[in-house]
């Protein structure tokens, strides 16, 4: 019995000790990661269904990792948020694309906005409002080339200090998307009671509507929700041109997705969407 005792101990303890491990390591990474640039925002084309034009661009971050190669967001946004890293994140990718968007300027690639996707840890930090207000300022960007993605979740929490927040982004001319919208648990109450701008559905609908009747109606009663509310409603992960055609049909003005192109680094994005300049 006292054989099995420690045999069992040994065996939870090298599990427990194999798990810190793994999260030691991820947030050695992490911190090396931020210091030595290897995060990376990459971007992914908006346009207008209407007339085709591209108007907007979202920013997503990627890990360029020496050892693993390109990690995807959903392999460390989580554990970030976890261990207090996701605001080093959202901020660097933030400076970004500030940086970037008044190079696409300078190169006469007319954009309404770049959006950045900020989490809930960031969204409700103290240094939040004043990090943005600092970025556009240190970077000469106004307000209204930029778009702040965050979730329904990021606004139930406290809704006096978020509706603070949105009101002085508001006034700094920068735009508000719900992001994942209808997957959260919407009271829709901010809807009324905040300044949203922009809806984006989120690409479980675009995938399921033309399988599953109840989606197609929900689909398309948040674009009419979204419209009458005088929002932009914009839809997420289009990966064909039926779906381009079904969206514009039900009032949709924007699309996102790989139909049009996968989040690409900004060489790409310059050599496939900015104009080549008239000289
Ligand atoms: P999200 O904000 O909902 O971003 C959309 C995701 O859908 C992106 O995944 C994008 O690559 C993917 N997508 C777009 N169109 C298509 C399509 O047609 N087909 C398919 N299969 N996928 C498509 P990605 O880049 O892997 O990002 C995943 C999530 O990670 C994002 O979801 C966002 O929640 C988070 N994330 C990314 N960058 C940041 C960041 O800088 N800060 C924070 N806080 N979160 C970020
Ligand atoms: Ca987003
Ligand atoms: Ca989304
Ligand atoms: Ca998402």
């Amino acid at each position: 019995a006292k054989e099995m005792g420690r045999n069992r101990f040994e065996l939870h303890s090298q599990s427990l000790s194999t798990s810190v491990q793994q999260r030691i390591t991820i947030e050695h990474d992490l911190r090396e990661a931020l210091q030595e640039r290897q995060l990376i925002a990459y971007y992914q084309p908006q346009w207008e269904l209407q007339t085709k034009e591209i108007t907007a661009l979202e920013a997503l971050v990627r890990w360029q990792h020496p050892e693993h190669g390109l990690i995807a967001p959903d392999q460390f946004i989580e554990v970030a948020e976890k261990i207090g890293l996701i605001h080093l994140i959202d901020y660097l990718v933030l400076e970004d694309s500030l940086k970037q968007t008044l190079r696409w300027h300078a190169q006469g690639f007319k954009l309404k906005q770049v959006a950045v996707n900020i989490s809930p840890y960031t969204f409700h930090r103290q240094d939040f409002l004043s990090t943005v207000v600092e970025l556009l300022t240190r970077h000469q960007v106004s307000g209204d080339s930029l778009e702040i993605e965050i979730t329904e979740h990021a606004l139930l929490e406290d809704s006096d200090y978020s509706r603070e927040v949105l009101a002085n982004l508001k006034k700094l001319g920068v735009t508000i998307a719900i992001d994942d919208f209808g997957t959260g648990f919407s009271s829709m109450s901010y809807l009324r009671d905040l300044q949203i701008d922009t809806l984006k559905i989120d690409k479980s609908f675009i995938d399921q509507y033309q399988d599953n009747a109840a989606t197609g109606i929900i689909l398309r009663n948040i674009i009419q929700l979204g419209r009458s509310l005088g929002l932009n409603v914009v839809a997420e992960g289009i990966e064909t041109e039926r779906q381009e055609q079904d969206l514009t049909r039900f009032g949709c003005q924007t699309g996102q997705g790989y139909l049009c192109a996968k989040p690409l680094p900004v060489e790409q994005i310059n050599a496939q969407f900015v104009p080549a300049k008239a000289s």
